[in-house]
C-alpha cells in the first residue's frame, strides 16, 4: 500500500511507458496506418526518448518540474498531434501538482483531471470523436480521487483499455482519420492505445 510517490518513483512511470512505447512503436504506426499517416508510434517514441534524458535535470526532485520539463520536451520534440497534445497533458499535470517533493492520491487525481482539461483545451475533441480523449477521459473519472496509488491506477487502466476498445466503432470527428469519414470505422484509434501505454506503465511501476 502505497498513498504518495517520490519523483524517483514518478520518473521510472515515464522511463517505463518510454521503453513499452518503443516496444510497441511499430504496432502504433500500424494503427495510424490505418487511420492516419503512420507515424504515430515514430512520433511518440521519438520525443519520450529525448524526454527520459532531461528526466534527472531536476536538482531539487520537485515533482511539478518533472512533469512541466517532460511536457515541455515532449511538444518539442514529439511532432504531430501528439507532440502537443500529450505535452500539454504533462505541463497541466506539472502544474497542478506543484512545488511538492512527493505527489499524493488526491494530488494524483486532481493533475490528472487537469491534464485532461489541457488536453481538450488543445484538441477541443469531445466523448465519441475517436481520439485519445476516449481513454483517457474514462481513465481520469474512473479513478478514485484518494487512497492506494496501485489501486487508482489499475482503475485507471482498466478505464482506459476499456475506453480504447470502444473506438474502434467510432467515426472519427478530429484529427487526420475524420477526414477518412466512414472509412474510420473498425479501426481502433492509435492516441487512445498509447494512453492506455501509459496507465500500464504507471500501474506496473506503482503495483
Ligand atoms: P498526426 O495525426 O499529426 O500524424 P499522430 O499520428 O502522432 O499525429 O497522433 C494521432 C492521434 O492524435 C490520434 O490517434 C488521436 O488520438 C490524437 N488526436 C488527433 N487530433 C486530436 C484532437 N483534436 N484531440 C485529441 N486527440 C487528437
Ligand atoms: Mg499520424
Amino acid at each position: 500500500m502505497a498513498e504518495t510517490a517520490s519523483v524517483e518513483v514518478l520518473s521510472e512511470w515515464i522511463r517505463e511507458f518510454a521503453r513499452v512505447v518503443a516496444a510497441t512503436k511499430d504496432q502504433l504506426n500500424a494503427l495510424d496506418a490505418a487511420i492516419g499517416d503512420g507515424d504515430h508510434g515514430t512520433n511518440l517514441d521519438r520525443g519520450l526518448a529525448v524526454a527520459v534524458s532531461v528526466l534527472d535535470a531536476n536538482p531539487a526532485g520537485i515533482v511539478g518540474t518533472l512533469f512541466d520539463q517532460l511536457g515541455q520536451t515532449v511538444i518539442n520534440k514529439t511532432g504531430g498531434a501528439t507532440g502537443p497534445l500529450f505535452g500539454t497533458f504533462f505541463r497541466r499535470l506539472g502544474a497542478a501538482v506543484g512545488d511538492t517533493q512527493d505527489l499524493n492520491s488526491a494530488g494524483l487525481a486532481a493533475g490528472l483531471r487537469a491534464g485532461l482539461e489541457g488536453v481538450v483545451a488543445r484538441g477541443r475533441a469531445e466523448a465519441g470523436d475517436k481520439t485519445m480523449y476516449d481513454a483517457l477521459a474514462p481513465a481520469v473519472y474512473a479513478l478514485p480521487a484518494e487512497g492506494d496509488l496501485c489501486v487508482q491506477l489499475r482503475t485507471a487502466f482498466a478505464a482506459a483499455e476499456s475506453g480504447c476498445h470502444a473506438t474502434i466503432p467510432m467515426l472519427a470527428r478530429k484529427g487526420r482519420a475524420s477526414y477518412l469519414g466512414e472509412r474510420s470505422v473498425g479501426h481502433q484509434d492509435p492516441g487512445a492505445t498509447s494512453v492506455v501505454l501509459l496507465f500500464q506503465a504507471a500501474a506496473r511501476v506503482m503495483c
